[in-house]
């Protein structure tokens, strides 16, 4: 069967490894990237660049997301350039950054307005799943269009789960990540008293590592502390994004989130202390309380 034509937007760590990822499955690849330098390496291996994300949309059936936020969302889909003035009616628009739900609904009208079938599908996983094609898809939209997707989606990801109707992906990946910002804040506290107790570090991370609050995400920022790597997997920046959306989207059910508010500040004193472009386990680097 023929490999329908892909374009994606966004090259940065996420949306690189899943364009690698279609190449060497031998999908026409056209890819966007703002900062053209990251297109490059894609290039050399058969992707084709294009200087404009109307121009990928314009050459792709169906068209994937990857960017960091609304507002590097909407600038790749809305406006002159835009990928939706290129996208050609019934094509198959994936937005798959994590982003508000606000912004998914009203870039779904969009779609809906220029005759396109759109789904909002953020990933769970990290770089190393989006380099082997483990991520996992929450997705938000009807299920006939996630079927014409599934192609792309069986190269890109180990399943794909289908929350209801447009938004739906979007605001579980907003649960899932506040959930994990929450866990990767108290870690980082826990280890401000542990040091401060002058405990024995290596002896409390494994205790707490071996033990209950031994999360999926506490083991993976204790191996980071362990090394003392925070290369940016996940950019700390983009949690405080996620907790803060999650916090607007929750308030628009009416519904309060203290605890997130509260993890949302100790991220936003990272990042003042400036370490927002580092991995979000540098969280546990935080020196100064207020
Ligand atoms: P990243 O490495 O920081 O890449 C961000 C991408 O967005 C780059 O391609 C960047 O282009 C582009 N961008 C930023 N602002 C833009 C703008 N105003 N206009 C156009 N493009 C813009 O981020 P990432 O880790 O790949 O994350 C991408 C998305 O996936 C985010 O929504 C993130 O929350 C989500 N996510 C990440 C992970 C993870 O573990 N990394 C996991 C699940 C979901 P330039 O190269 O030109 O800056």
């Amino acid at each position: 069967m023929q490999k329908p034509s892909v374009a994606i937007l966004g090259l940065g760590i996420m949306g690189s490894g899943m364009a690698r990822r279609l190449l060497s499955a031998n999908f026409p690849l056209t890819v966007y990237n703002r900062n053209r330098e990251k297109s490059l390496p894609l290039a050399a291996d058969g992707a084709f660049v294009a200087d404009t994300p109307r121009e990928a949309a314009s050459r792709a059936q169906i068209i994937l997301s990857m960017v960091a936020e609304d507002s590097a969302s909407r600038s790749v889909w809305l406006g002159e350039a835009g990928a939706l003035a290129g996208a050609s009616p019934g094509s198959i628009l994936i937005e798959s950054s994590t982003l508000t739900v606000g912004w998914i609904q009203e870039l779904a009208a969009k779609a809906a307005e220029r005759g396109c079938r759109f789904m909002d599908a953020p990933v769970t996983g990290s770089k190393p799943q989006a380099a082997s094609g483990e991520l996992l898809f929450l997705v938000g939209g009807v299920a006939d269009v996630i079927d014409a997707a599934r192609p792309v989606f069986s190269v890109l990801g180990r399943d794909v789960i289908h929350m209801g109707p447009v938004g739906s992906g979007a605001l579980m990946k907003l649960v899932n990540n506040f959930m994990c910002g929450v866990q990767a804040a108290s870690f980082a506290e826990g280890l401000s008293l542990i040091d401060a107790a002058g405990l024995n570090r290596a002896k409390a991370i494994a205790i707490l590592t071996g033990g209950a609050p031994g999360s999926a995400i506490v083991r993976r920022m204790a191996e980071r502390v362990a090394a003392d790597d925070f290369t940016p997997a996940f950019a700390l920046r983009w949690m405080a994004k996620d907790i803060g959306y999650a916090l607007d989207g929750a308030s628009g059910k009416g519904v309060s989130l203290p605890v997130a508010s509260a993890a949302l500040a100790v991220f936003r004193r990272a990042i003042a202390e400036g370490l927002g472009d580092q991995d979000f386990s540098a969280v546990t680097k935080r020196q100064h309380d207020e």
